[in-house]
């Protein structure tokens, strides 16, 4: 029998507690880095419209206020602006309580289908002024139940169907498409837009970050909207997935576990956009 050295083996200790430490530490470093390049970005974010808010009023505290048609352009373009930032602050307080764990979930069977349908009214008028086609498919279909926290889900189809609508083609379409395993309904929202090239697919979940800045800021967006639906959904033990063609359309796709045991209609032909 080999006689253990009792000095290798506090060599071992100290070996495993040193690395052990130095995780921690790298760890904390990390969340650090985090934290700086979060602030950076919030307070670059924010200072975008307060600037452009801030010109226009005193532009026209400045002698532009006399004439008439001046006066009313600048105001509305400071009030969009005051709009935008409305909306950052949402929407940053919602990733912020998904991030901190601080939502309250409340899971419940919810129709999708109809969730779906509420959502396209409440965007008609986006799609029909870029004549964009909204659509449910299969569409002799009856309700779709999933197990899921109504509010949220309804954040998560929102931000999903605007995207496809806003980075859509004029003229384009945009389904969404449920189909079911035994436990799981997958969704399926998809565009026939330019698609999203390769190099960004795995990056557009990330806070702030936008292929086209300059359309994306002029279209409305915040960038954060998909990565509130990634938080969401992670929230509901569930990925989203990302598929796209250039010039053939964007897929985003999740699966939900089935509130109740129902059979949806076969899937046609054209359901493929
Ligand atoms: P934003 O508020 O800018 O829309 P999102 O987080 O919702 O932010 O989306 C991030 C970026 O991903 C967008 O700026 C856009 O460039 C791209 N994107 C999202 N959805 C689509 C889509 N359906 N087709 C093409 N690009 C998309």
């Amino acid at each position: 029998i080999r006689e253990s050295n009792p000095l290798k083996t506090i060599n071992d200790e100290i070996f495993v507690y040193v690395t052990k430490k130095q995780k921690e530490i790298d760890e904390l470093k990390k969340l650090e880095l985090f934290r700086r390049e979060f602030l950076a970005d919030v307070s670059h974010e924010f200072k975008t419209p307060i600037f452009a808010a801030q010109g226009f009023i005193h532009t026209l505290l400045d002698g532009a206020m006399d004439d008439e048609k001046v006066r009313e352009r600048f105001l509305r373009k400071a009030a969009n602006n005051l709009d935008s930032l409305d909306v950052l602050v949402k929407d940053l307080l919602v990733l912020s309580q998904m991030e901190t764990g601080d939502i309250k979930m409340n899971i419940i069977p919810t129709d999708l289908r109809k969730l779906t349908l509420g959502i396209f009214s409440r965007l008609e008028h986006i799609a029909k002024n870029r004549n964009v086609s909204l659509k449910v498919k299969p569409d002799d279909m009856p309700e779709v139940w999933i197990k899921a926290d109504a509010d949220r889900m309804e954040q998560v189809m929102l931000n999903l169907i605007e995207n496809a609508i806003k980075y859509g083609h004029d003229n384009g379409k945009v389904i969404v498409h449920f189909s079911e395993s035994k436990k799981y309904i997958e969704v399926e929202v998809k565009d026939n837009g330019p698609g999203i090239p390769h190099e960004h697919l795995n990056r557009i979940f990330e806070r702030f970050y936008r292929i086209d800045k300059s359309r994306s800021k002029e279209i409305g967006g915040t960038g954060l909207g998909l990565a509130i639906v990634k938080h969401i959904l992670n929230a509901h033990d569930t990925k989203i997935a990302v598929m796209s063609k250039p010039e053939k359309g964007t897929t985003f796709s999740f699966k939900l576990e089935k509130a109740y045991h129902q059979q949806l209609p076969e899937a046609k032909t054209d359901d493929v956009v």
